[in-house]
């Protein structure tokens, strides 16, 4: 019932084109991936180009980053992409900022938005959320400095979250010395989670 549910759902998000109708400027076609039977969820921002391109959630710089975290965690890429899933606040490609990087989705696209993400949390029941960048983090948490959120688990609605900071390099935040230490502490949380909960 879990898959048929997810197969319908994720077939309204590829069929959908809200914001565009609504006057901003996306490509449409949301990407996403993974399992109904997964027990992690990462959540990120939106997707960049790549992914617009192979269709897979962090599969450009930003996932490289990802993926390296993930593995110092215990995951290789392959067996998180195979048993985990992975979506976004917003789920389709926003285009290009003005300044460095990609366009942040507006509070307004991400109201059209995240009604899809609350039926893929209704439907997956992920026992971890590990929401990636800002805009994530603000959605599941409240709005915060970084430093007092990364390195840090939360509990919500019964669910356990581990904020982690975008890995995209256009996040200066990331590159201060400071910065390093509590990504360590929130990927010494992670596998220490990983071994305990044996996701
Ligand atoms: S970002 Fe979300 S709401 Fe907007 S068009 Fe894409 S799937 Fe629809």
């Amino acid at each position: 019932m879990y898959k048929a549910s997810l197969a319908k759902l994720h077939e309204e998000m590829r069929r959908c084109c809200r914001c565009l109708e609504a006057g901003y400027p996306i490509t449409p076609g949301a990407i996403f991936s993974g399992r109904p039977s997964a027990r992690v969820m990462v959540v990120g921002q939106a997707p960049g180009v790549r992914e617009g391109k192979t269709g897979l959630p962090f599969s450009g710089p930003a996932g490289k980053r990802l993926f390296q975290w993930l593995r110092q965690a215990g995951w290789q890429e392959d067996d998180f992409r195979a048993s985990q899933y992975i979506t976004a606040i917003t789920k389709c490609y926003p285009g290009k900022g003005n300044g460095r990087g990609d366009r942040v989705p507006t509070a307004a696209e991400r109201k059209l938005c995240v009604p899809f993400l609350a039926r893929e949390l209704d439907i997956i029941r992920p026992q971890l959320i590990i929401p990636v960048g800002r805009v994530a983090i603000d959605h599941f948490l409240g709005r915060g400095k970084l430093a007092d959120l990364i390195g840090n688990v939360f509990e919500r609605d019964g669910r356990l979250l581990l904020p982690l900071p975008h890995p995209s390099g256009a996040d200066l935040w990331l590159n201060r010395p400071k910065s390093q230490a509590l990504i360590r502490a929130a990927l010494d949380h992670l596998r220490r989670l990983k071994q305990e909960m044996a996701l």
